[in-house]
């Protein structure tokens, strides 16, 4: 297909009417509906041989499908965290076929498992079926307590946090298709991300209004908030945080790169106004940038390219 993802969700959300009861459709993080008094999140995330995970690297990862289980499900919870909400139920997809033996289920379902605990969610149903390429996919809904954080909610005036660290996953991700892993810190960022659920809930409970997470890289997804509300983001190349690991697995030029353009650090990015600084520091976010009125996101003053992973498309778009 030659539309990229972004292209081809644009296209799909042209064909579809916002309903009363749809607070946010096509376009977010996750979905909102309202169902009496609540208002649920909705979203699915899928891992998929070939564009996700490739099965020769069991051989440098003894336990790639327990560490695929738990990815599965922190992907879906990332974009729950990222509106501020509580993960409640989920179900799953399972495209098998004969490479796929019962040990590789038993991890699977451990990482699974392991990882649905963590978050304190359940899994309640799902679906199986015969696929060339293996797939696993998570449905997954939440509860949005008080209000949730959107795309569309940053406004000029505003700074922007970030959690953790970025690029770590973009080095695990060279390692394994290299074939050899020199940095397993690496390598874990990739294939076990931590969603930042407490850091979200709490950065909505402080009233922060705007936030997404990061799957396709710290600038697209920097460009996802700036498109969507119609705001300039200036970014202090000097404070975005990078580990010692990936600055000592390939050096500070090319880490500053993978944590610009690399993908899936299932961090977080905020924007909220400068007072709220010191109460956010202290949940751990980390200000990067500032939020003013125009369009584009710049690093030390000059245009970044909007480029991250497509999965689609395979590459760097
Ligand atoms: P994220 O990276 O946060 O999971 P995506 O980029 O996958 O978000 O999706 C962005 C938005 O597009 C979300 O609202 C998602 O529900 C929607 N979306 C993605 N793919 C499709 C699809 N095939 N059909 C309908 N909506 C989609
Ligand atoms: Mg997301």
């Amino acid at each position: 297909m030659s539309l990229s993802e972004f292209e081809l969700i644009s296209k799909i959300s042209r064909l579809f009417k916002k309903l009363p009861d749809i607070d946010v459709g096509i376009g977010d993080d996750t979905a909102v509906v309202t169902l009496g008094s609540e208002k649920l999140l909705l979203t699915c995330d899928a891992l998929v041989e070939n564009s996700h995970f490739l099965l020769s690297w069991k051989s440098l990862v003894d336990d790639l499908f327990f560490y695929l289980g738990r990815k599965l499900v922190s992907v879906s919870v990332s974009d729950i965290a990222s509106m501020g909400g509580a993960p409640l139920f989920s179900l799953i997809t399972l495209g098998v076929n004969s490479s796929f033996s019962e040990p590789d289920l038993d991890k699977l379902y451990n990482g699974i498992r392991s990882a649905l605990s963590d978050y304190g969610l359940s899994l309640v149903g799902g679906d199986t079926v015969r696929s060339e390429n293996l797939f696993f996919d998570l449905f997954l809904t939440g509860k949005a307590k008080s209000g949730f954080m959107l795309r569309n909610s940053a406004r000029p005036g505003e700074l922007v946090f970030v959690t953790g660290t970025f690029g770590d996953a973009k080095a695990g991700l060279e390692q394994l298709l290299n074939g050899e892993i020199t940095d397993s810190y690496l390598v874990n960022r990739f294939l076990n991300p931590t969603a930042r659920l407490r850091e979200g809930q709490r950065a909505l409970s402080l009233g922060v209004k705007c936030g997404t997470d990061v799957s396709d890289g710290l600038v697209f997804n920097l460009y996802t908030i700036s498109e969507a509300s119609g705001v300039r983001i200036d970014v202090d190349l000097s404070l975005i945080p990078i580990s010692e690991n990936l600055i000592n697995y390939c050096g500070k030029e090319r880490a500053l790169s993978f944590a610009l353009f690399g993908g899936e650090d299932y961090e977080l990015i905020i924007t909220a106004p400068e007072d709220k600084e010191g109460e956010l520091r202290k949940i751990g976010f980390k200000q990067i940038g500032k939020v003013s009125e125009g369009s584009g996101v710049y690093g030390n003053g000059k245009l970044l390219p909007k480029k991250g992973y497509d999965h689609l498309k395979g590459d760097d778009s």
